[in-house]
């Protein structure tokens, strides 16, 4: 390893879709307990950590197709990565963070979260410190329940708030097409609202579905469609009830599998390939119920060095 101290860092992330988001009944503290298999896509933030000059303090800025409602202040999850970092790592707190945007912004898809995961991993490599995957961890899990996940990426189970994650196996490509809404849903109103629909009802613990972990373990992208489920998807098309109609599209154009990513809003179809992907992108771009459309595939791996200057 080159002993020189690089000046800056850039780290490319993925986002994420949910092929199963099993949610619990709500607990004392307020929150549900989750079960989640999660699949990292091929869409991607990049974040670029630079040193600046002493007293500069730290810096953030946004731009790229995604980067409408983002925050650049202390609220950036990017931001409260470093401040962490910073903290325990007691690092000098004057540098830059660019942030590319990609992932859609508050869709379901965690692009807040990558951008987190990948400002610990490009502070590891500009401070050279050298961080186990648990050090990382115990960061990224005080930042939220999705952070620790796109840390490594892949496909894989997240237990209790969705931070405690285990690879899980998969074989194959899966090939998304993803319906994108321009304005977000907020995540605490998604699981108000589910907790609203389940008034009075006895809700089970959250589990892992086998039957998608075997289909995933044996390429089987059929069975994998069959086997999405997302416990919020109501919750979102209550708030959402347009989604209902994207859904039902989906199914007509012979998807394999419709979702709602995590919270939403975003509609994630798994299709056979990408010729199909092809199709129900342009079905879905002329039914007029949609505004932008996106392809992307999965598993790929999680935050990565991609530029060390
Ligand atoms: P999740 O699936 O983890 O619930 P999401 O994909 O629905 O998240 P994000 O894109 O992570 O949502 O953004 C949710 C909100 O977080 C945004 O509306 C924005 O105000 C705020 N936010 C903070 N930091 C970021 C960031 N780096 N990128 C995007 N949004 C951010």
């Amino acid at each position: 390893m080159s002993n020189s101290v690089p000046n800056a860092v850039v780290v490319r992330v993925p986002g994420k879709v949910n092929l199963q988001l099993s949610v619990g009944p709500k607990e004392s503290d307020g929150f549900h307990g989750l079960v989640t298999v999660f699949q990292a896509i091929s869409l991607f933030d990049d974040v670029s950590i630079s040193r600046s000059d002493i007293g500069a303090g730290i810096t953030l800025a946004i731009s790229g197709d995604q980067s409408y409602g983002v925050p650049t202040d202390e609220t950036n999850l990017a931001f409260k990565a470093s401040e962490i970092m910073c903290a325990t790592y007691d690092l000098p707190t004057d540098f830059r963070i660019e942030i590319k945007k990609a992932i859609p912004v508050a869709g379901g898809m965690a692009g807040g979260s990558a951008d987190a995961a990948a400002t610990i991993l490009a502070l590891d490599h500009l401070f050279a410190l050298g961080l186990s995957r648990d050090e990382m961890h115990a960061v990224a899990s005080k930042i939220g329940s999705d952070v620790p996940f796109l840390l490594g990426g892949g496909t894989a189970v997240g237990r209790g708030r969705g931070d405690e994650v285990t690879s899980a196996l998969s074989r194959g490509t899966y090939h998304w097409v993803l319906a994108l809404s321009s304005n977000g849903l907020s995540t605490p109103a998604v699981y108000n609202e589910i907790d609203r629909l389940r008034d009075g009802m006895d809700v089970a613990q959250p589990h892992a579905n086998e039957h998608l972990l075997q289909a995933l373990l044996t390429a089987d992208a059929v069975a994998v469609g069959k086997a999405l489920s997302n416990d919020l998807q109501p919750a979102t098309c209550s708030l959402r009830p347009a989604l209902r109609l994207i859904l039902d599209v989906g199914s007509e154009y012979g998807a394999l599998g419709c979702i709602v990513s995590g919270s939403g809003p975003t509609v994630a179809f798994l299709v056979a390939d990408e010729e199909q992907g092809l199709d129900l992108a342009v079905a879905l771009t002329s039914s007029g119920v949609i505004g932008t459309v996106t392809r992307a595939s999965g598993p790929v791996p999680g935050a990565r060095v991609i530029e060390v200057r």
